[in-house]
């Protein structure tokens, strides 16, 4: 079988045909530009490219993936300009004449980590994006994380030290959250140099608080962290010291062991852990 898979981003959207990494066909990327221009681009690049049984979307959001809602597949309260309130799955299953799955763009991801990359066989488990902003999903007890909306890792409160960094947050609802502090926009916004080893520290810092609460909070086995800001040389390595001191040895397990080498990880599957996992979205909806 053959299935479509779009990252939508609020950035750029990715779209493949396929069934996995071994027999990934044609991948577009296109800008995030008006939902309508979008969403036409999408419906054309499947259109062209012969039969698909279904398609999966993770997308950015807040999203509405209650089964029951009349908005269910719609993008919700997003602060980006043109997108709040917009109709993406239901338009693509209507254009296309086929199954659409929708979920959020860290839980396809951690779907494809979970099919072929770093949470083979792992029955709770997170995926964290750093990068514009902040997201995080995952599975728990063998199930996409889903409840009264989704979870949304990027605005836990977090302690923030205003002698340390004076920096007020980039969140339009609440300044100084985790994202607010430490996604790429924060860091582009706080206006160091990426050469300051100092920020960088900092950096580590939020992203080790951050991520003391999701392991205190979700018991993950293993936390896979991607996204471009984790892209910086030394970053992982840095998050990992900092969040073994946080964590002062009050969890104990042997995955925790070895400096959180093996449970502190980058995505297997790289920047195509998204796009991978939409397509395996589409599966469970053919
Ligand atoms: P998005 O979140 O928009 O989908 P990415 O995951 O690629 O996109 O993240 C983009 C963010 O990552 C930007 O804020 C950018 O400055 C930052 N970034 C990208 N590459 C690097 C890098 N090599 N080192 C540090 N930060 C990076
Ligand atoms: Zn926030």
């Amino acid at each position: 079988m053959i299935y479509g898979g779009i990252e939508a981003g609020g950035t750029k959207w990715v779209c493949a045909i396929g069934d996995g990494p071994d027999d990934l066909g044609d991948v577009v990327t296109f800008p995030t530009t008006s939902p309508e221009e979008t969403l036409a681009r999408a419906v054309d690049f499947f259109a062209s490219n012969g039969s698909i049984a279904a398609v999966g979307v993770g997308s950015f959001g807040p999203i509405d993936i209650r089964p029951a809602s009349p908005t269910w597949g719609h993008i919700t309260t997003t602060p980006k300009p043109g997108w709040a309130d917009t109709d993406v799955a239901p338009a693509l299953a209507r254009a296309l004449g086929v199954p659409v799955a929708f979920d959020t763009d860290v839980n396809a991801a951690a779907l494809g980590e979970h099919r072929w990359g770093a949470a083979v066989g792992l029955d709770t488990f997170c995926y964290i994006t750093v990068g514009t902003g902040i997201g995080g999903g995952g599975i728990a007890n063998g199930r996409l994380m889903h409840g009264l909306l989704h979870p949304e890792f990027g605005h836990m409160r977090i302690p923030h030290d205003r002698d340390r960094d004076p920096f007020d947050g980039v969140c339009p609802y609440h300044g100084d959250c985790f994202e607010g502090l430490a996604s790429g926009e924060a860091i582009r916004a706080r206006g160091g140099s990426a050469a300051d080893e100092r920020m960088w520290g900092l950096e580590a810092e939020y992203l080790a608080l951050g991520l003391v609460n999701v392991i205190c909070t979700v018991s993950p086995e293993r936390i896979v962290i991607g996204g471009g800001v984790m892209k910086q040389p030394e970053l992982l390595r840095l998050v990992r010291t900092r969040l073994c001191e946080l964590l002062a040895g009050y969890i104990r397990a042997p995955e925790l062991d070895g400096g959180f080498d093996d449970y502190l990880v980058a995505p297997a599957l790289g920047d195509r852990a998204g796009v991978l996992g939409s397509l395996e979205l589409a599966r469970t909806v053919a």
